[in-house]
């Protein structure tokens, strides 16, 4: 079985197909960086870390590419606003670069503690106008785009595809439908390109462009990105669920619209975490940062635990003591792994036996259906607690089970110093016995076992001599 992705585009499941042979090339809408990223916005990147290090795992080169927000652009969706990015300037007296500096870094530390590798290639929006310019001069050319009230609008009424994966009925799309009109826009759903009236004055991040100083809507900035660094047709796009209706919908409108192609293959999406039951949201008020979980004593690999419990299709709903669980379970595997480690010494079994060749097919076929970690994780357990599975087998199974986990489970430097010095000091011991059982001092070979037992060591005579194990 290869790997099958849940399309949003058409809504199924389908088998996964590169464009290019044995690559991925993957695009993911990145954050805003005018406040820090909650855990609602981290379990997100949590899900397109797992899909990489499940694509990873099935031997795919990968290319990925995230943009950062750093543009201030608008408090909702639609073009209407205020700026983020501003309102966040002037509420701390930072400047908007400051603002936007302070929380890119911030984010990238999240995301390093959360274990998430970093995509090949981050890109900033600011440092790529002039990119999102040519595109639009690109759309302009093929006439896509009117100029009204000083902006630059996409008409969507020239797309006929427009709304297609958000299955957005066409009828509703004309003029009239009940959304916020601005009356510069033919249809209601059009969206802004370029702006050069901002409704601020002041207005800090600007830029010259063929329609006059200002700064670039929100979504040209993602297009003009990925098919800079992955071409105009590439594999996976992924995000959030709330980006579907008009983030992703305008992304390919504009994107399909400039260069003729079909833009992306495969569409995936986050499922929200919700809290009390309401999605978390920066705007509404009730998020919990990172930072709240370690001051709290987390470590943040119990909520990338956490994340892991859910499908990522499914809401996953936050609370306190689903956390606590995932922090036990953490724990437990983390302990399990390093005993496994101080019985095998470390040494992790290079060749599988065939019930360890079935568990790593069925925590395989568990992330190849629609990355599905819940299954994954309750394949890693079952094979933790088989009791007929050697340990050094046990151990190369779950680092292998960990690229995709991402959990640390690998034993650090220091840890595997610990382990060798403690079984310097078991193997003096068992030497030590050795030496009394030969000379028939029953009572000293004794009292080194009961010794090692409360080390928390249990001894074995065997033909080969003597083995030890964790109790
Ligand atoms: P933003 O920085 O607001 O653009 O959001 C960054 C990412 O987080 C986007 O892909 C959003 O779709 C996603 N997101 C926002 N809220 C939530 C939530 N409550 N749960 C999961 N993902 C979210
Ligand atoms: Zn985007």
């Amino acid at each position: 079985m290869g790997l099958k992705l849940f399309n949003t585009m058409g809504r199924e499941m389908q088998e996964f197909v590169p464009i290019n042979k044995g690559e991925a090339f993957v695009y993911a809408c990145g954050p805003t960086v005018y406040n820090y990223a909650h855990i609602g916005n981290l379990r997100t990147y949590i899900f397109e870390d797992i899909l990489r290090r499940v694509l990873e795992f099935s031997g795919y080169k990968i290319k990925h590419v995230m943009n950062v927000t750093d543009v201030g652009h608008l408090t909702d969706d639609a073009d209407s606003g205020e700026d983020k990015m501003e309102k966040s300037a002037r509420e701390t007296g930072r400047t908007v670069w400051d603002i936007a500096k302070f929380y890119t870094d911030a984010f990238f530390s999240d995301i390093e503690s959360l274990n998430i590798e970093k995509p090949e290639i981050v890109c900033r929006a600011t440092d790529h106008v002039g990119d999102m310019i040519d595109l639009i001069k690109k759309l302009e050319d093929k006439g896509y785009t009117y100029v009204s009230g000083g902006n630059v609008y996409f008409s969507i009424d020239k797309f006929a595809d427009y709304g297609k994966m958000a299955l957005l009925d066409r009828q509703n799309l004309q003029a009239g439908s009940r959304i916020e009109v601005d009356s510069n826009k033919r249809n209601p759903h059009d969206f802004v390109l370029w702006f050069t009236k901002s409704k601020f004055e002041n207005h800090a991040m600007l830029w010259d462009s063929p329609w006059g100083k200002g700064y670039p809507g929100w979504h040209i900035e993602c297009s003009a990105m990925s098919m800079k660094y992955l071409g105009e047709s590439f594999d996976i796009h992924c995000g959030g669920i709330d980006h579907i209706n008009v983030h992703h919908t305008n992304e390919i409108a504009q994107s399909e619209a400039a260069s003729g192609k079909k833009w992306v293959n495969y569409w995936l999406h986050g499922e929200f975490l919700v809290m009390n039951k309401s999605k978390m949201a920066k705007s509404a008020g009730n998020f919990i940062t990172l930072s709240t979980l370690k001051e709290k004593g987390y470590d943040p690999l119990d909520y990338r635990y956490f994340c892991l419990s859910g499908h990522y299709r499914s809401q996953l709903q936050f609370s306190f003591e689903s956390l606590d669980a995932a922090r036990t379970a953490r724990v437990n595997l983390v302990d399990r792994v390093k005993a496994l480690n101080a019985e095998a010494l470390g040494a992790v079994s290079d060749k599988l036996s065939d019930k360890g060749t079935l568990y790593l097919e069925d925590f395989k076929s568990g992330i190849e259906d629609d990355l599905n970690c819940p299954k994954a994780l309750a394949v890693f357990w079952t094979m933790l607690k088989d009791q007929n599975l050697e340990a050094g087998e046990k151990l190369s199974l779950s680092l292998m089970f960990d690229k995709v986990t991402g959990l640390e489970l690998s034993v650090k430097k220091d840890e595997k110093e610990e382990i060798e010095e403690l079984d310097d000091n078991i193997r003096r011991l068992i030497d030590e016995r050795e030496e009394a059982r030969k000379s028939k001092d029953f009572a000293r070979s004794d009292s080194i076992r009961s010794e090692l037992k409360m080390l928390g060591i249990e001894i074995k005579d065997t033909p080969d001599g003597t083995v030890w194990k964790k109790l």
